[in-house]
């Protein structure tokens, strides 16, 4: 009997392997460091803010999240028609793709990096381009420039990077954007712009308003501790802005998530002591770890990361022993999230005991 048959493509498509809660240990409180989320509870105000919605959730949300671009707008000084929320900045990728793409154009993006990158480019059935990452976890932005072709629609520079933890400065990112052809779609993810504390970072904002084929990829998910209810946001030149909103999912943000996120911008204050906070306990973590001898490349998220190569599965198992759950990937290395200092402790003690 003939079976239904996806696009042959679909089977190429990489699996996403999601960080894992911790293995309960008796007597041990256990840490999720897997996933590079927030430590922190929601505030009070925002948990209210998306209570209120939770109560009209027999109604679709506005489709045109009008009240999260005003304010969105009012605070970055943009206009409402560059921006466009989805669910997680995850989805933006998918929808730039689904917008810019034709089956075999290329997409050229630094790797290792995010892992949703080729899977979203192999599910668009273009071509993913990896450029390696330097040997201390930079993007080599002249090889990144040099990759492009005539096939290439778009590149993704992701600053800081996902998992190996530096972020390109604003001079490379200009050298580079003068490189690439203007009809070459240029994102920049700032997933964990917040986080980011060096000379010389790249101003996502000016960068945007200078460069029309530039899109700025931004999360609620990490400094804002919304990664639950899903929601990100973009800022383009209108014309991709309009093509991003054209392919979103109707209805694809929830009401919860889109009072959440505006609670989230009232309480921004707040919400960035708590990133101040977690980039001085990242300024402690590296300080320890090179006093130890290890050599990890400079981070500028809320996560460090450990070149282990083939012993990084034996690391994860350590870590896991003492209680905290990391992110390995086979043969690479570990990326390990910025927790509690408690947390951010039994890392240092596994890092201190470990033979280098
Ligand atoms: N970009 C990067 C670089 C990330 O690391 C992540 C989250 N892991 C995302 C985008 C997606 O975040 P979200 O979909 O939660 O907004």
């Amino acid at each position: 009997m003939a079976h239904p048959q996806p696009r042959s493509h679909i089977d190429r498509i990489p699996t996403y392997v999601p960080g894992k809660p911790p293995t309960p240990r008796a007597g041990l409180t256990t840490y999720k460091l897997s996933s590079n989320e927030n430590p922190y509870p929601p505030l009070p105000g925002v948990v209210e803010a998306a209570e209120a919605a939770v109560a009209v959730m027999n109604r679709y949300p506005d489709m045109g999240s009008t009240a999260l671009y005003d304010a969105l707008a009012a605070r970055l000084q943009v206009p409402v028609s560059d921006l466009v929320a989805a669910t997680g900045s995850v989805a933006l990728v998918y929808q730039l793709l689904a917008a810019f793409c034709d089956p075999g154009d290329e997409v050229v993006y630094a790797w290792r990096s995010f892992e949703a990158y080729p899977i979203a480019v192999t599910a668009a059935a273009a071509t993913s381009v990896q450029v390696p990452v330097t040997a201390d976890g930079r993007h080599d932005l002249a090889a990144m420039a040099a990759a492009v072709t005539e096939r290439t629609k778009v590149v993704i520079v992701c600053t800081p990077n996902n998992p190996t933890g530096p972020s390109v400065t604003q001079s490379d990112l200009d050298a580079f954007l003068a490189a690439v052809p203007s009809h070459v779609v240029v994102v920049v993810d700032e997933a964990y712009l917040e986080f980011v504390r060096m000379d010389d970072a790249v101003d996502g904002l000016a960068t945007y308003r200078a460069h029309p084929n530039v899109v700025l990829f931004r999360t609620f998910s990490k400094a804002y501790g919304l990664a639950g209810l899903r929601v990100g946001y973009a800022v383009a030149a209108t014309p991709i802005a309009g093509a991003l909103r054209a392919v979103s999912l109707p209805f694809g943000v929830s009401h919860i998530a889109q009072a959440a996120a505006i609670a989230s911008l009232a309480a921004e204050d707040a919400l960035l002591e708590r990133v101040e906070a977690l980039t001085v306990e990242r300024a402690r973590v590296a300080a320890d770890l090179a006093a130890a001898g290890w050599d990890v490349p400079e981070p500028q998220g809320n996560f460090v990361w450990f070149a282990l190569g083939e012993r990084t599965a034996e690391f994860a198992t350590a870590c896991d022993a003492a209680g905290i759950v990391v992110r390995p990937f086979a043969g690479e290395g570990a990326r390990i999230s910025i927790g509690e200092p408690e947390a951010n402790d039994r890392l240092l003690e596994v890092a201190r005991a470990w033979h280098l």
